[in-house]
């Protein structure tokens, strides 16, 4: 599990995660190969995964847009946060496609963030993921896993990760 910034008591209080305004959104969460796999052994519904490997968003119960298929709205929790995606366990935090170069960046809509960005605390974890995302392991999961490397916008660059040119 990656080690996390955002304090879990500020995320049960946001209304901003695992809700997005279009059913195609590039912020619906993407999953690793081996991912995939582990929620089918779980006995998912299919349909909860999508043909590009996405979780399916569901229409949002409490109003309007979409939110995650595993997104419990009446406890603003994740029904499946302990074996949670890569990617959810790294926002708000992203894996990031921009000029051929692949950065990780973090998402300024992020409430958490906006008020934190300039503390020591968040060079500290910046720090922190840097090594973790650089290291072989990960930079291999990377490679093989094309899919998660996204354009998202209102995102701001932190680092480059160092995958080789024809890596990605
Ligand atoms: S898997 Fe969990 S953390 Fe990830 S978007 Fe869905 S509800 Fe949110």
């Amino acid at each position: 599990m990656i080690r996390q910034l955002v304090p879990e008591s500020v995320c049960l209080k946001c209304q901003g995660c695992c809700r997005f305004k279009e059913i195609d959104s590039v912020w619906t969460p993407c999953l690793l190969e081996e991912e995939v796999q582990d929620l089918i052994d779980q006995d998912i519904p299919p349909a909860y995964i999508n043909m590009q490997k996405k979780i399916s968003p569901v229409p949002n119960p409490k109003g309007e847009g979409f939110v995650c298929a595993f997104f419990a709205s009446e406890s603003n929790k994740c029904k499946i946060y302990t074996i949670r995606p890569f990617e959810c366990q790294l926002y708000p935090f992203l894996i990031n496609l921009r000029d051929k170069k692949v950065v990780l960046t973090v998402d300024l809509n992020c409430p958490y963030i906006k008020e934190n960005i300039s503390k020591k605390e968040f060079k500290e974890h910046v720090s922190y993921l840097s090594s973790y995302l650089n290291s072989p392991e990960q930079l291999e999961m990377l490679k093989d896993n094309p899919q998660i490397i996204q354009a998202y916008e209102d995102v701001l660059d932190v680092i480059e990760l160092k995958l080789l040119d024809g890596d990605k």
